[in-house]
């Protein structure tokens, strides 16, 4: 019979990294397990995120503690707003939560220090190699994996950049609703997602066509220039607040997928395998997800890795499908959101709100029956019926 893997090599401490080293050591305490990350303690990219503590019911058994102590530093709201053409329009029932990067990966690394290990901050891997003759390597190094270049034609890696650009900022203020804000200038459109993940900061994101993107000259803009550019352009929507750079640069979000998940004793996890748009908030559940079925296909298949890895693809890449497909109908709807703009308010929030597919018209009358009745009114009173 095969051996477990002994030496394990983790490339990454975000939230896929973290938790693959705490379950990996958990199953297996005797193995030499080492996580390597770029970045010192408690620095880390962007603000806040949507994690929905429903969501995270799938670690309930496994780690209920875990998800306890990741629902107590959530934030929450009921509705979404949508705000556009000087109309602030609700939608009721749409709850969410959210919770500062910073503050999960603290809890993940306390996770971590319980089963004895930490993570060897500040160091760099420029070559897989460093890595030796480990039984296993877990690619968890994100968007830009090391792992999955080195490798590219093996995982049948694919990487496109949508067109659409995005700076993300925090802001010094909470917002009461995940709100989506849509401006036009002069020059073209705008749009801020935001939400607040603690009780005095919030996620601030704004995006723009690439067409308005270059007639602004945001290219030219420095960190700080551009941080000044939006938080003037969202003066109103700030009230005063002001917007945080976290090395926010303008991006084009990486669409990211792998036709293969793993190669020899490689294998990849999180934004490493593939991404989901921020707009549907799913990238980090997705991280601990694949996690959760890596170790559970690690100690299904008695050491041997080989039979692990397939079978952690093979189980987890149908499950994950439906979510990738709506999160790619999201994309594509922010791709084009300035020619929905010129719909009148309601009809654009509805247009936002059934643009992943995942809401259909039974779903939304039953989530948000104070929005659906507003858009029938609405509706019928502009001589439109439904039959
Ligand atoms: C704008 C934006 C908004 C988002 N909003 C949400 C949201 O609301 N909800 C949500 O769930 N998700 C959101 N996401 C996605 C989420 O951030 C990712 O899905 C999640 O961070 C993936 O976790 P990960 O551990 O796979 O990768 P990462 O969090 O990227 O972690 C990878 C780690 O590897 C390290 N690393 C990389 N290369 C090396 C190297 N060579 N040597 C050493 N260390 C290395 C990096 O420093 C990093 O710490 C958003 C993403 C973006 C870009």
């Amino acid at each position: 019979m095969p051996s477990r893997p002994r030496k394990i090599r983790i490339l990454g401490a975000g939230p896929a990294g973290l938790y693959a080293a705490y379950r990996l050591k958990r199953l297996l305490p005797s193995a030499d397990i080492v996580v390597v990350e770029q970045n010192p303690p408690d620095v880390t990219f962007g603000f806040g995120v949507v994690l929905s503590a429903q969501g995270l019911q799938f670690l309930a058994d496994d780690d209920p503690e875990l998800v306890r102590a990741i629902s107590t530093g959530l934030e929450s709201w009921k509705d979404i707003e949508i705000r556009i053409g000087g109309e602030r329009i609700r939608i009721d029932g749409i709850g969410f939560t959210a919770i500062g990067r910073v503050i999960l990966l603290r809890i993940l690394n306390e996770k971590l220090r319980e089963v004895g290990l930490a993570p060897a901050f500040g160091k760099t891997i420029t070559d897989l190699s460093d890595f030796g003759d480990a039984d296993l390597i877990v690619g968890a190094d994100g968007a830009n994996s090391l792992v999955r270049s080195t490798h590219e034609a093996a995982f049948g890696a694919k990487i496109e950049r949508l067109t659409n650009w995005f700076a993300w900022f925090g802001a010094s203020r909470p917002f009461d609703a995940l709100t989506q804000t849509f401006k036009m200038t002069d020059n073209g459109p705008f749009n801020a997602h935001h939400y607040r993940y603690s009780p005095t900061q919030s996620t601030f994101l704004v995006e723009t066509t690439t067409a308005n993107f270059e007639r602004c000259g945001l290219a030219k803009l420095s960190v700080e220039e551009s941080r000044a550019f939006c938080e003037n352009l969202f003066a109103d929507v700030l009230e005063g607040a002001e917007l945080i750079s976290n090395r926010s640069i303008w991006r084009q979000f990486p669409k990211i997928t792998n036709a293969r998940w793993s190669y020899k004793n490689m294998v990849l996890v999180g934004d490493a395998l593939r991404t989901a748009h921020y707009s549907i908030g799913s990238g980090t559940r997705l991280a601990l997800e694949d996690v959760q079925a890596l170790v559970n296909a690690i100690a299904s298949t008695e050491g041997d890795i080989s039979a692990a890895l397939s079978l952690y693809e093979a189980q987890r890449k149908p499950i994950v499908q439906k979510l990738l497909d709506a999160a790619a109908r999201s994309a594509d709807w922010y791709e084009t959101f300035d020619q929905n703009m010129t719909l009148p308010p309601l009809e654009f929030a509805h247009e936002y709100i059934s643009r992943s597919g995942r809401v259909d018209p039974d779903r939304m009358a039953s989530a948000s029956p104070n929005f659906v009745r507003r858009y029938l009114e609405w509706e019928r009173a502009r001589g439109i019926s439904r039959s």
